[in-house]
């Protein structure tokens, strides 16, 4: 099983590094892991970790694998940056994900339940997150995967002063509602 999901995670990240145009941080090591804590872990040596209660589950596995391997195209972050800018990490990889998703599991062939996605994504513990990025988005007029795309790239620590930059060019107004919400999501990234 371990095996399968070190494949599975290869191929992922094969298709990843074409969209994105640049090599993971993945260390080719992959663990299943026995532990209802976590469904996914991409830990900070660069190995993943997939509970085995996802990995069981063929509509999940995916998402969470994507996830995961979309970590590992963030630069390299300590835990206590981790832990300072938690939503500006998992937000942006989650939404990525979403993004990106349709994509890879074309490429690999694979098929999942839509509803079942759905349905794990409606209550999903990152949402809040991924609102007040999509707010940010909106007003800055950007393109989706561009947007995420350009964060994931930017060092974790360095992410909101990026977005802070961004809304300099907008219209005193609507910078005012940017700024509002720029403030909004620094405070809960770090919850
Ligand atoms: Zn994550």
């Amino acid at each position: 099983m371990e095996g399968e999901l070190q494949l599975n995670l290869r191929q992922i990240i094969q298709v990843l590094e074409d969209i994105l145009g640049r090599p993971s941080r993945w260390n080719g090591k992959a663990y299943l892991a026995r532990t209802i804590s976590f469904g996914g872990a991409a830990h900070y040596d660069g190995s993943i970790s997939v509970s085995e209660l996802v990995y069981g589950e063929p509509n999940l596995r995916w998402r969470t694998m994507i996830h995961e391997a979309i970590h590992t195209f963030s630069p390299p972050y300590t835990r206590p940056e981790y832990n300072a800018a938690q939503g500006w990490e998992e937000g942006v990889v989650e939404q990525m994900q979403r993004l990106l998703r349709p994509q890879v599991l074309a490429a690999l062939g694979v098929m999942v339940q839509a509803e079942v996605l759905a349905n794990a994504e409606a209550d999903h513990q990152y949402n809040a997150y991924i609102v007040l990025l999509e707010d940010l988005r909106l007003h800055l007029r950007d393109a989706p995967v561009g947007f995420y795309r350009t964060l994931l790239s930017t060092p974790l620590p360095e992410r909101a002063t990026v977005l802070r930059q961004s809304g300099i060019m907008l219209e005193e107004q609507e910078r005012q509602a940017y700024r509002r919400a720029l403030l909004k999501a620094v405070f809960l990234a770090a919850e």
